[in-house]
């Protein structure tokens, strides 16, 4: 943050707003800002009233409209350049009370033309329509390894345990990577409390207990691989051709870090399962992210919430990001206006401008049942790698399910005439292939015995298949996709492995 918070100061911007729940942190930021500036830095909150920080001289006011007042007088010469820090103003601005709003509008003219500044630091903010001009937002990013180190060895000091092995001190490091320092430092304290030393394993699960109590994304461990998926060959090919792009090796080549891939198509073919072993195949961390939790809340609180998963995920870059039915986050920013006082919209807006600019490599997996919700800002080139569909699985997918499923179940395929099972269930996507075995072991269970071809078969009659319940919204979907998308598995019908653009419909 600070050489953008520097770059800002210099250019004469008068009114910056910091967002974080860090803020100790932000402080030390901002404090060094200003010195390297040379610029005199005061802080206000309401306990503590206005510090000079340089003179350490304290000016009793909790009021916020009394300390604009007295930043007339501090800003009515333009030497020295003077930079007000208020800490909590979004607390204040919450009851948009005319006065502060217009005090704070006089005040940024005062500070523009003298050459001062005010920063305004808490953990969200919503302006009004009167201010949303006027302050400019400073990205503050979460404590990237080294900053995180500093703390590891306060901890270590602390609990006067020595430095661990470069590899453990590393590990640590990296498995804190998108924690706030508070919530880092939490997590090194219970690993000397619970083994009096350091262990990555702890921290991990740490924070993966906080992102979760966070509410908006969550560690998934990445267990799937893509020999987990039965069918989908061209997609599965698509990830293993990028599975290094990722590495040192492939940043020294220059090749550019993969965006993303959106996966659109029926429910229940595996592009859940796909998203999760996408990570696995990429050797990378996964992240979930629940859209429908970054809206709600307070007002102002959805675009708050994106930023900061979007600092979560940049934090701990490389990463798979995945964005499960993302329709349903931002299928209102089509109406939005008129419905939600356009939150929807502006949380989709800077979302595609992240997508687009972002720069560390966060891979987003995004996967959709209704692409009629989706905007279309949201399908135009640049914003993905890729676009894939996934039909229903042919009879050879259906046959591969079969082994996957029955293995996983803790069977043997080959006790099994999976060819045959494959054509018995035409339309079964994978997730009622499972369901169909289930329902099959639960039956062979109740009797005392393993589960025979007849359970499943039994099984089968008793399922209707969403395919044939939603065989209207399919075909829309597939005409859909027609020369939009690319085709996630070749089909043993049309012959055809080149991963061309849809141009028939499968199956
Ligand atoms: P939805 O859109 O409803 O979320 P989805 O397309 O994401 O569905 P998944 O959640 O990935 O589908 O699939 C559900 C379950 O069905 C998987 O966990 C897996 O057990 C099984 N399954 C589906 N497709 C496949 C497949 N191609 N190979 C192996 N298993 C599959």
């Amino acid at each position: 943050m600070q050489n953008q918070l520097t770059t800002y100061l210099r250019a004469g911007y008068p009114g910056l707003a910091v967002i974080s729940s860090e803020e100790a942190r932000a402080e030390a930021e901002i404090a060094a800002a200003c010195t390297s500036l040379k610029r005199r830095l005061h802080a206000w909150s309401s306990t503590e009233g206005l510090v000079d920080t340089q003179e350490g001289r304290v000016t009793q006011c909790q009021d916020p409209l009394e300390v604009l007042q007295l930043l007339d007088g501090i800003f009515a010469t333009d030497s020295p350049r003077h930079v007000v820090l208020l800490r909590d103003l979004q607390l204040h601005l919450d009851q948009t009370d005319p006065m502060l709003v217009r005090r704070l509008k006089d005040i940024l003219r005062i500070a523009k033309s003298n050459g001062h500044a005010i920063i305004l630091l808490g953990c969200r903010l919503k302006l009004p329509p009167e201010l949303e001009h006027e302050i400019t937002h400073v990205d503050f990013s979460l404590p990237d390894a080294a900053q995180l180190g500093t703390v590891l060895d306060g901890i270590l000091k602390s609990a006067k345990l020595k430095a661990p092995h470069d590899a453990i001190r590393e590990g640590a490091l990296q498995s804190a990577l998108g924690l706030t320092t508070t919530e880092a430092e939490n997590a090194f304290a219970l690993s000397v409390v619970e083994t009096n030393g350091i262990d990555h394993r702890i921290i991990s699960r740490e924070k993966a207990h906080t992102l979760k109590r966070n509410g908006l994304v969550e560690v998934v461990a990445a267990t799937t691989s893509l020999n987990d998926i039965g069918g989908l060959d061209l997609l599965k090919e698509w990830l293993e051709r990028r599975s290094g792009a990722f590495s040192a090796s492939a940043k020294a080549y220059g090749l550019p870090a993969p965006k993303g891939l959106l996966i659109v198509g029926i429910p229940g073919t595996g592009k859940s399962l796909t998203a999760k072993a996408t990570a696995g195949a990429f050797g990378l961390p996964l992240l979930r992210l629940d859209m429908g939790c970054v809206f709600g809340g307070i007002v102002g609180q959805s675009e708050a919430n994106l930023r900061s998963v979007i600092q979560t995920a940049e934090a701990i870059a490389p990463c798979v990001l995945w964005i499960d039915e993302i329709e349903k986050g931002f299928s209102g920013s089509k109406s939005s206006g008129s419905t939600d006082g356009g939150t929807s919209s502006r949380v989709f807006g800077s979302f595609l401008s992240w997508m687009q600019e972002k720069e560390k490599p966060v891979f987003v997996v995004a996967t959709a049942n209704d692409v009629s919700k989706l905007p279309p800002e949201f399908l135009r080139k640049g914003r993905f790698d890729e676009m894939f569909f996934v039909d229903l699985p042919d009879a050879l997918e259906r046959a591969q399910i079969w082994d996957i499923i029955i293995k996983r179940h803790g069977r043997k395929p080959a006790d099994f005439d999976t060819v045959a099972l494959s054509r018995a269930c035409e339309q079964f996507t994978g997730a009622e292939i499972e369901a169909v075995f289930v329902d099959a072991m639960h039956e062979a269970y109740a009797e005392g015995r393993e589960p025979k071809a007849k359970d499943i078969l039994e099984a089968m009659t008793h399922t209707v298949p969403l395919a044939q319940l939603m065989d209207g919204q399919i075909a829309a979907l597939r005409h859909w996709a027609k020369g939009r998308a690319r085709e996630a598995a070749s089909h043993a019908k049309s012959g055809s492995r080149t991963g061309r653009r849809i141009s028939s419909q499968a199956n």
